[in-house]
């Protein structure tokens, strides 16, 4: 069975390629490389001892499309990775993001549906709950995302629900992750984000190895068990299996389906720091600054549904992730530019 995968080049799509062809899978992954190198393919391609086919294109380029599907007959199914993923950049620049987001997800459903392919995983994110009434955090939860770029993952469920709607045959399996971290325990590919990271892991990691001075501790006036926020971690290589997983529910489940991709268990800014330092033996030094805008004080998932109807859960605790992030961020230490 053939499955295009967009944006496959990046973070959690190369880890997903691999488990792909590790299954059997073949593999054409797409992507314009706005976020990735093609090198995190040649590695998969090395770990995996099979090759995922490549073309570097743009989704919003409906002809590029066109000319993938047409190359590609034997495609059954897309996992739909591509897209921008900074909240912060995502105020500054929306018209980028529903651009590339919302139109890249139109055109990719127009060539679909043209080629008679009906069956895609997307990748949703948490931050479509908002600040969620309910923790942990239920797929039954109202979709209420704080600024644009979860606006466009909720614009996109919707418009995947609509499709599906007017054509029954398609069949979506909608994932919501909650906080992927770690890499491949090979260290051989993993996180590599463009400047200053965002997010926490990869900031501590980077800490850890000397390319940035110490760590900004977000507010510790949460209501949480030592006041920084608390957040689901779950491995990328748990994800990864999470999307085989789901490819495998869409035999059997019809419409649209959202299921939450995470562990279900929460830790605190602090907590997740103590466990780097105990497994890594490196120092973070840190200071509390205030908090940063836009940020909930807790958010983890409930699971129930994606234990259930994917036969799915988490196997990889946070020792293994801040283990194996430690090992790519170690063997890495520029990412994939000199790695
Ligand atoms: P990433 O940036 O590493 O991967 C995205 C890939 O898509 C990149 O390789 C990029 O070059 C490619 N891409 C972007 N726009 C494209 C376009 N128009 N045409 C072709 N390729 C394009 O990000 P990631 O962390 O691997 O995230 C993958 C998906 O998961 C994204 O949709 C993201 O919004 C979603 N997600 C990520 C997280 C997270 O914390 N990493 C959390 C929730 C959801
Ligand atoms: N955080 C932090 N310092 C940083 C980055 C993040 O204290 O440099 C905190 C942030 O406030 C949140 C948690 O770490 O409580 C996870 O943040 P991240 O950006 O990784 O993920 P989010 O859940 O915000 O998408």
């Amino acid at each position: 069975m053939r499955v295009l995968v967009t944006g496959g080049a990046g973070y959690i799509g190369s880890h997903t390629v691999l488990a792909l062809l590790r299954a059997g899978y073949s593999v054409v992954v797409v992507d314009n490389l706005s976020n990735s190198r093609v090198e995190s393919l040649q590695r998969v391609a090395a770990l995996a001892g099979r090759q995922p086919d490549f073309v570097r294109a743009d989704i919003t380029d409906k002809a590029a499309l066109e000319a993938v599907f047409r190359r590609y007959p034997d495609v059954s199914a897309v996992l739909h990775f591509a897209g921008l993923k900074a909240v912060g950049e995502s105020v500054a620049q929306p018209l980028a993001y529903y651009r590339n987001n919302v139109v890249g997800t139109m055109v990719l459903c127009e060539v679909m549906q043209a080629h008679g392919v009906q069956r895609m995983v997307f990748s949703s994110s948490a931050t479509v709950y908002g600040d969620a009434k309910t923790v942990p955090v239920p797929e039954s939860e109202p979709l209420k995302p704080t600024n644009p770029y979860g606006h466009t993952k909720r614009v996109i469920e919707e418009l995947l629900a609509d499709v599906q709607q007017a054509n029954p045959g398609w069949r979506v399996g909608i994932l919501r992750y909650f906080n992927p971290v770690g890499a491949d325990e090979s260290g051989q590919i993993g996180e590599d984000p463009q400047g200053v990271p965002n997010n926490l892991m990869p900031y501590i990691t980077q800490v850890a190895v000397g390319r940035l001075e110490s760590l900004q501790v977000f507010g510790d006036d949460y209501p949480t068990i030592d006041g920084t926020g608390v957040r689901d971690y779950i491995h990328v290589s748990d994800l990864a299996a999470g999307h085989l997983a789901a490819l495998r529910a869409l035999e059997q489940v019809e419409g649209v389906r959202a299921w939450n991709l995470g562990t279900g268990q929460g830790y605190s800014v602090l907590e997740l720091v103590a466990a780097f330092e105990r497994v890594t033996g490196k120092k973070i030094p840190y200071t509390v600054v205030g908090r940063r805008a836009g940020d909930v004080a807790t958010s983890y998932a409930d699971v129930t549904r994606a234990s259930g109807e994917l036969g799915w859960s988490a196997q990889l605790g946070l020792d293994r992730m801040v283990s194996d992030a430690w090992r790519w961020q170690r063997t890495n230490p520029d990412g994939y530019d000199k790695g």
